[in-house]
């Protein structure tokens, strides 16, 4: 067995597009680990990017100084491996919302990271840190960035201005860690907050497997002949349990299907073929990481990300499938982002909404809307349990703004 461990937390970094979230994930990983195909490092810019990195501690070193990442310490003795995690990285371009919000359900944990060279807070550190908050993630470290670039008043007040930004949010209590990604500062003491703030979260190995398809792949060559067929392959995180090769797994809502003008979905079965984790094959596959799954389906079905937004797990475990819904609906107070401050109106019967459920993203119409609650009709069904919660955007202006939680009832 190879020695990379399999990560088992998934720290998201989210915050304003040119803060310095890809920058810092290749701090602490050194850089980005094999994405397991071509394909997937080609999708990397604009889709989520995944990096795994070991969490190491010097021996004889007080925390968080102890903290590394490096297998040598800087007095040449060899660190140990504390903890492997795996981080996803959200793009902070605004229009892709959307792929933040799915990218959201696979964290268990997140890094908002702020520029300290920029007033506080920018579009993206505003909806990024809500989104945050409608998903239910509680568990993050900020990590005020670039401090390089400023000098000390400057990195004071921009502290100050983040503190009073995240007061009466989900991060009122995270702590704020200065550093500089670029030049590598501070990376011990951003590890170190990671330890404390973003745990792993208590896993049961017996319960059916649930994964989350982010991503779909057909990581055959043009002209590969019938026999050398690879099938196809389905990149996402499990939520729950463990996956083995030899599994048989359902994939929910499956695939879409044109019948006399109408298209409806069908389930998918099929075989676990191969699983890709941490760079390497393994036999089994749990939480934490990107997961590749190699299958015995036809690679036509799940070329260029068609079967992202579904569900996967043991036949007959899945939730229901939803073509239209009842949800509980939570507004938020104001319109956060670009045109900051502009009130929220109630949503209305007729209007289309995005709305985001696990890894999926559906647009869907409003045929009723009632006090604190809508039905919606969806262009795209998903599987999801009752309970679960929807990000709910709606369009303004030139593109779909975070306006609530939603709380699917059935
Ligand atoms: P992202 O859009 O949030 O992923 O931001 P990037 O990681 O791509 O960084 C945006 C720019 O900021 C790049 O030119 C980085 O080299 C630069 N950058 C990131 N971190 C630092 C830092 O700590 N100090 C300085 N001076 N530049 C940085
Ligand atoms: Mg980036």
């Amino acid at each position: 067995m190879a020695e990379n461990e399999q990560p088992e937390v998934n720290i998201g970094l989210v915050g304003h597009v040119d803060h310095g979230k890809t920058t810092l994930v290749q701090a602490l990983s050194g850089s980005w680990t094999d994405q397991h195909s071509e394909e997937m490092k080609r999708g990397i810019s604009i889709r989520l990017g995944y990096a795994d990195a070991t969490f190491r501690r010097c021996p004889d070193v007080d925390e968080p100084e102890c903290f590394t990442v490096e297998e040598e310490c800087p007095d040449g003795s060899a660190s140990e491996p504390v903890r492997t995690v795996s981080f996803v990285d959200a793009p902070g371009h605004e229009t892709l919302m959307a792929t933040m919000l799915s990218g959201a359900s696979l964290m268990d944990g997140a890094v908002l990271v702020v520029s300290a060279s920029e007033p506080v807070p920018q579009p993206q550190t505003e909806e990024h840190l809500m989104a945050l908050d409608i998903i239910g993630i509680e568990n993050i470290v900020i990590a005020q960035n670039k401090i390089d670039l400023v000098d000390a008043e400057t990195a004071r007040n921009n502290y100050q201005q983040i503190q009073e930004f995240v007061e009466g949010t989900v991060a009122e209590d995270a702590p704020v860690v200065p550093l500089s990604a670029g030049q590598e500062v501070n990376i011990d003491y951003l590890i170190g907050a990671i330890e404390q703030e973003i745990p792993t979260p208590e896993r049961d190995p017996t319960v059916d497997p649930r994964m989350h398809v982010a991503r779909s792949f057909d990581i055959n060559k043009p002209g590969t002949t019938h026999e050398n067929l690879m099938g196809g392959v389905l990149g996402g995180s499990l939520v729950a349990g463990e996956l083995n090769i030899g599994d048989e797994i359902e994939i929910r809502p499956g695939r879409q299907v044109e019948e006399g003008g109408q298209s409806t979905y069908i389930p998918i079965e099929t075989t676990v073929r191969s699983l890709q984790a941490a760079g390497q094959s393994v036999e089994t596959a749990t939480p934490g990481g990107l997961l590749g799954v190699g299958t015995a389906l036809d690679p036509a079905l799940t070329k260029g990300d068609a079967l992202a937004g579904r569900v996967a797990g043991p036949p007959g475990s899945l939730p229901p499938t939803w073509d239209q819904f009842t949800m509980g609906v939570d507004l938020l107070e104001r319109v956060v982002g670009a045109e900051a401050g502009e009130t929220i109106d109630e949503i209305s019967t007729g209007e289309p909404l995005m709305m985001t459920v696990g890894t999926s993203t559906t647009v869907g119409a409003v045929t009723s809307a009632r006090d604190g609650e809508c039905e919606v009709s969806l262009q795209r069904p998903v599987c999801a349990e009752p309970g679960a919660k929807i990000a709910i955007n709606r369009r303004i202006g030139a593109r779909w703004r975070l306006i609530g939680l939603g709380t699917l009832q059935g």
